[in-house]
């Protein structure tokens, strides 16, 4: 079977390692390419955009391949929608690998919004030194809070207009509670702002930020199209891929 794993994620490149190693698999991950010195999952990879639905559905029939996954991340909505629509159109098997979302545990101190924009205006009224752990991309949506002082931490610095009073901090995660902790007394944090990713892998900062007792503004997730096949674990992904693979040799043999 050759497989397409939509990627960018942990869950992504650790499929693409169990699968990659399994006879009767040919695994091509797609990435985005927006991080300069991205983490490559084993196997093939090609990376850009595939121009739109469109774009994607004809790079599947051309590449023969018999399913896709979309394991992208909770909000790169965008592709998620693309794949949706290009599986439709080609009558090819779609699994989406969506992490759970996190839930607010005893002691949490979250302040739910719908967007960006939201969390930007929830900000003023919450504190004055934030820690904004949204990634690169949506820093935008903060530029004009004058009143606060950031400290910004993304993988590549972000494009597009900054608040004016930051520091910039690039790092990768995973990050440790300690690491975090430390962060959040050193800089005088007294609100994080987060993106709902879920997850094992980010949420040391939400049990830093419980433990510092420093409120955090949580952005909910965008909309998903609907997907027939929704998994949330690479565990369930990987069956669902060997239960079509034994389901396509039978119905060669026939
Ligand atoms: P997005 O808004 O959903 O997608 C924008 C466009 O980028 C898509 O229309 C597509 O271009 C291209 N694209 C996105 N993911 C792709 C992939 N895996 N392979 C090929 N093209 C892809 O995506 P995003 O939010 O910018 O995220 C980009 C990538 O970063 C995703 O792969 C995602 O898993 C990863 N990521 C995102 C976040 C986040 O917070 N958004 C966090 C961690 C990792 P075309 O229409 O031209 O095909």
């Amino acid at each position: 079977m050759r497989i397409l794993i939509l990627g960018g994620t942990r869950e992504a490149r650790e499929l693409a390692h169990i699968a990659s190693g399994e006879r009767g698999f040919e695994i091509v991950s797609s990435l985005a390419g927006r991080v300069r010195t991205p983490l490559l999952p084993e196997g093939a990879v090609r990376i850009g955009g595939f121009g739109g639905a469109e774009g994607l559905r004809d790079w599947v029939v051309a590449n023969g391949i018999d399913a896709v996954v979309d394991a992208t991340h909770p909000f790169a909505a965008a592709i998620s929608a693309n794949a949706a629509a290009a599986v439709r159109d080609s009558g090819v098997p779609l699994v989406c690998l969506r992490r759970p979302s996190w839930s607010r545990q005893m002691g949490d101190r979250w302040v739910r919004v719908p967007d960006l924009a939201a969390a930007a205006q929830a900000v003023t009224t919450l504190g004055e030194r934030v820690f904004l752990t949204i990634g690169r991309q949506g820093v935008r949506a903060f530029a004009g809070l004058g009143g606060q002082w950031f400290l910004i931490r993304a993988i590549d610095p972000p494009e597009g207009p900054l608040p004016p009073n930051h520091e910039m901090l690039l790092a990768r995660g995973p990050f440790t509670v300690e690491g975090e902790s430390r962060l959040i007394a050193q800089h005088r944090i007294d609100v994080l702002v987060s993106k709902d990713s879920g997850g094992d892998q980010t949420d040391a900062k939400l049990i830093a930020a419980r433990a510092a007792g420093i409120p955090v503004v949580v952005i909910d997730r965008p909309e998903f199209p609907e997907c027939a096949v929704l998994v949330e674990t690479v565990a369930q992904a990987w069956d669902w891929l060997r239960a079509a693979a034994v389901a396509a040799s039978g119905e060669r043999r026939e």
